[in-house]
């Protein structure tokens, strides 16, 4: 039995939830879909962001889908107990390394870009970015007090052979569906972590990917390619704090943050972790008025990389296509249909 654990979450998470909800019900009525709450909705119903029950659920189903989290409202609860605290436990114990970002420019909203039609028309990038180590991660980290009174803030960046090379692996499978190409981005010319990221890289490019282009690019360098010419990426492979960064530059490439799914994939049969990259927009919430796209199109990488059912996927991207051709546009994206105004012009589109 294939499962989708639906986590909507806090702010607009449960609206475009709901949406995939009829998407689903609509495209693939076979796949059982369970609901739990999670984030500030959990904190408030029992005290913690992720319940060891909703954990469990999320790592015996097929994939999980999670709306948004966070809001207001919990800024002031502990840091161990903030909603965002609990998706981080989700994404540390789901052991979902690999994130995957693609940065999509529907024709429909290529005047939506901060940047030309023209250098935005036919993007079409996946960013894969490391997701469970680096600095975020790394030991020790700290703030300490020095004895001239001064503080003293640090972090660690570290990586080890085996964190880059089941990162990059990921990224060479990808590039094999897509265009062939994996453009690797680090700082090899300043820090030691560089240097190893480039090695593996390049090693396990001669080892198992000869078949695949490889080239590699300073961090530095792939942002500013990105505003440049972002169509000449393919795949982008990218450590947890570079891709941080260079995910969020590739998105405002296309237009709305309301467009954009993202997924978080861990070793090959366990499940994947799938969630728009917007938060939980309270300045809109409850309004009816967010943009499901992201979350519809966080359920179509589901289709693909854990229900493994890419013809299902490949009909739901192409309604979601039709859709924005035929001027279904929230407003975000410069028009006025509501929230399921939205997802009822997907659900026509699939024919
Ligand atoms: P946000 O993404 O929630 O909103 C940024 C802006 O984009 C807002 O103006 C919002 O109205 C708009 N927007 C976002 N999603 C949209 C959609 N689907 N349709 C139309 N417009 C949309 O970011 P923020 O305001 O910085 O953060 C709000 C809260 O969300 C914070 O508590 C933050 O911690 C949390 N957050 C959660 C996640 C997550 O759940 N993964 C990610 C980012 C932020």
């Amino acid at each position: 039995m294939q499962m989708l654990l639906l986590l909507p979450g806090d702010g607009i998470g449960p609206e475009v939830c709901a949406e995939v909800r009829r998407v689903a019900a609509a495209l693939t009525p076979d796949i059982v879909i369970d609901e739990a709450i999670y984030g500030g909705a959990s904190f408030d119903a029992h005290g913690t962001p992720l319940t060891d029950d909703v954990l469990a659920r999320a790592l015996s189903s097929t994939a999980v889908l999670l709306g948004a989290v966070g809001g207001p409202q919990w800024a002031n609860a502990p840091r161990a107990l903030r909603p965002e605290a609990g998706l981080l436990k989700l994404r540390k114990e789901m052991q979902v390394f690999a994130n995957l970002r693609p940065a999509l420019c529907f024709d429909a909203l290529a005047d939506a870009s901060s940047l030309k039609r023209e250098v935005v028309a036919g993007l079409d990038i996946m960013i894969v970015r490391e997701l469970t180590g680096g600095v975020y991660f790394g030991e020790p980290r700290g703030i300490e007090t020095l004895a001239d009174g001064q503080q003293r803030g640090f972090d660690t960046q570290v990586y080890t052979t085996g964190e880059i090379e089941r990162v990059a692996r990921v990224a060479f499978e990808l590039a094999r569906g897509r265009s062939n190409r994996v453009t690797s981005a680090e700082k090899s010319n300043v820090m030691e972590s560089g240097v190893l990221w480039k090695q593996v890289v390049t090693a396990l490019h001669a080892r198992d990917y000869t078949d695949v282009q490889l080239d590699h690019m300073l961090a530095d360098n792939a942002a500013m390619q990105i505003v440049r010419a972002p169509t000449q990426f393919d795949v982008l492979l990218t450590d947890n704090l570079f891709g941080d960064i260079l995910s969020d530059a590739a998105a405002q490439a296309t237009g709305s943050l309301g467009m954009l799914p993202s997924a978080a994939l861990g070793e090959a049969g366990k499940p994947g972790l799938y969630e728009p990259i917007h938060g939980s927009a309270p300045d809109i919430a409850g309004k009816g008025v967010a943009n499901p796209l992201a979350a519809i199109l966080s359920f179509e990488m589901a289709l693909r990389w854990s229900f493994g059912r890419a013809d299902t996927a490949d009909r739901l991207f192409a309604a979601v296509t039709r859709a924005l051709d035929g001027g279904a546009l929230t407003r975000d994206i410069g028009g006025t249909h509501s929230t399921t105004a939205m997802g009822d012009a997907v659900i026509a589109a699939l024919g």
